[in-house]
């Protein structure tokens, strides 16, 4: 987690994040998929969505959203099977947001693409795992958010005390 968390502060990880962000934008540019904002992607239990993401970039969303989020808001979010970032039907870190948030439409549209970016994306970030010599997990996100929050409450880190 702590290794995670330091390696997020990385110039150099932070720029590679945000421009497969930035990519991932253009990619979805191209194809507008129809997106009515129903929030219902960040609704996992009822629309049986399973969102995972790698440890180095929960750490990185975690870091750079505006807001700390408690363990006991994640557990709440558990229980109503919802994104804890989820607020009424708009997500609260839109520019922070996961890939797997950028690359996933209710509209699947045609092609596969999104199948395709997704994993295109995917490749890249496990090989900055490589590059960076970060211990590689791929979890479920509320998961992963609250362990960073966790870990946040027992003091392991703090975003004050960021390099
Ligand atoms: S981070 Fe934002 S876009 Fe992604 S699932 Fe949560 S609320 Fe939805």
């Amino acid at each position: 987690m702590r290794i995670w968390w330091t390696l997020s502060a990385d110039p150099s990880i932070d720029e590679a994040l945000r421009t497969l962000h930035e990519h991932a934008a253009t990619v979805v540019e191209l194809h507008r998929p129809v997106c009515l904002a129903s929030g219902r992607c960040c609704q996992f239990k009822n629309h049986d969505h399973l969102l995972a993401v790698t440890g180095l970039e929960a750490a990185w969303t975690w870091r750079n959203a505006k807001r700390d989020i408690s363990t006991a808001a994640v557990a709440t979010a558990e229980q109503g099977g919802v994104c804890v970032y989820l607020d009424g039907k708009l997500c609260s870190i839109h520019a922070e947001r996961p890939t797997g948030c950028r690359t996933y439409f209710c509209d699947r549209g045609e092609g596969g693409w999104q199948a395709t970016l997704s994993e295109s994306l995917h490749r890249t970030i496990t090989r900055l795992h490589d590059e960076h010599n970060v211990p590689y997990l791929c979890a479920e996100w509320n998961w992963l958010v609250k362990s960073l929050s966790s870990a946040h409450e027992r003091g392991v880190f703090s975003k004050a005390s960021l390099p």
